[in-house]
């Protein structure tokens, strides 16, 4: 067995040596020029991951002070979001405009299924006009990949001054995601999901109209104000002081992920889906989202089938491997493999080999 248990939970995720070596080495202040050159780096080197030539930036957060962000920027207050709901992220954004002083409003998908574009079309056409809409591209709790790119253009088309606000935390460096030609507003992931590092940054793309907007936007607060933030993190100097060893971390990364390529990333994370469909296949394990092609690249969501879930995951562990027992309501009914971020297919058919 390894030295530690290998993380294949959808997030944290397992992260390798060479950039867990990199965080060790000694601290520089943030100030200093060398780190000023790693954050002006880091923002140009984030924009191909976005597939974006617009603004590129991070913060020192986890992802939901992002969700938040997106919410105190690009809706006035009192305005309204629509949130496509069906799992926990997606819900837990409505709750956090919510909380914000915004109205949400939710169109809902069952859990395990994917959003329609048509409904969404049907919803918009309807007449009352969301300042934004919120889009969970992977839906983590359940393994649910939505249609972004349709759902994305249904918004341009039939509420085309509305904000299209998407979580990228478990889709960002592990599915196709097209900032620019989609249409997409703003998009975020934190690091400790697909681009398997330890939490603790969030990395997300602005379009010049999302940056517009917020300069309209009264009171949007002070760490998170895009309008200056934005600007001031690109520039090398973020207002506040980042996590130094993880910028260092994920510039190797971005590195690594270049080198790899993106298709040639997202083809991995297919081969690791498809390892997983055939491996429950044989041995009758349901899948929960039943539409294939809802089905993600990054989580697997199965049903229990008739199997004692804690005991597969005792299993694995005593294997050394971590797996997850299903979430929220879901615990003991299903259970979630990540296979995101630096795994392979072979690493994954080890996991799996130790489950049953
Ligand atoms: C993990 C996750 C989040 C929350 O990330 P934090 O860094 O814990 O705030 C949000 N959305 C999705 C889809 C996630 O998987």
């Amino acid at each position: 067995m390894a030295d530690h248990p290998t993380l294949f939970l959808p997030g944290p995720t397992e992260v390798d040596l060479e950039l867990r070596e990199i965080m060790a080495t000694p601290l520089v202040g943030h100030r200093s020029a060398g780190f000023v050159a790693a954050t002006q780096q880091l923002c140009a080197r984030l924009k191909p991951l976005f597939q974006t030539t617009a603004n590129a930036a991070f913060e020192t957060c986890p992802a939901t002070a992002m969700m938040e962000a997106a919410v105190r920027n690009l809706v006035p207050h009192g305005g309204m979001t629509l949130h496509l709901a069906g799992g926990a992220f997606s819900e837990r954004w409505a709750t956090i405009a919510g909380a914000c002083g915004r109205k949400p409003e939710s169109l809902t998908a069952t859990w395990g299924t994917a959003h329609d574009p048509q409904q969404l079309k049907e919803r918009l056409q309807k007449g009352h006009k969301p300042a934004a809409v919120m889009i969970t591209h992977n839906e983590t709790s359940t393994g649910v990949l939505q249609p972004l790119r349709e759902l994305a253009a249904v918004v341009r088309e039939h509420a085309p001054e509305a904000m299209v606000c998407v979580d990228a935390v478990t889709s960002l460096a592990g599915a196709d995601l097209q900032f620019d030609a989609w249409g997409i507003d703003i998009a975020f992931a934190g690091t400790q999901k697909c681009l398997a590092l330890p939490p603790g940054l969030t990395v997300f793309a602005l379009s010049e109209r999302a940056l517009r907007a917020a300069a309209n936007v009264p009171d949007r607060g002070f760490l998170f104000d895009f309008v200056k933030a934005v600007p001031e993190t690109v520039s090398g100097k973020p207002l506040a002081t980042p996590c130094v060893p993880l910028v260092f971390a994920l510039l190797r990364q971005l590195e690594r992920i270049e080198k790899e390529t993106l298709p040639a990333r997202f083809a991995r994370h297919h081969e690791m889906r498809a390892a997983m469909r055939s491996w429950a296949q044989q041995n009758a394990i349901e899948p929960y989202v039943s539409a294939e092609a809802a089905r993600s690249p990054t989580v697997s969501c199965y049903r229990a089938s008739g199997r004692d879930v804690k005991a597969m995951a005792e299993r694995a562990s005593n294997a050394g491997y971590k797996i997850d027992q299903g979430y929220g309501d879901l615990k003991g009914k299903t259970f979630r493999i990540g296979h995101m971020g630096d795994h392979t297919v072979a690493r994954l058919q080890a996991c799996l080999k130790s489950l049953l």
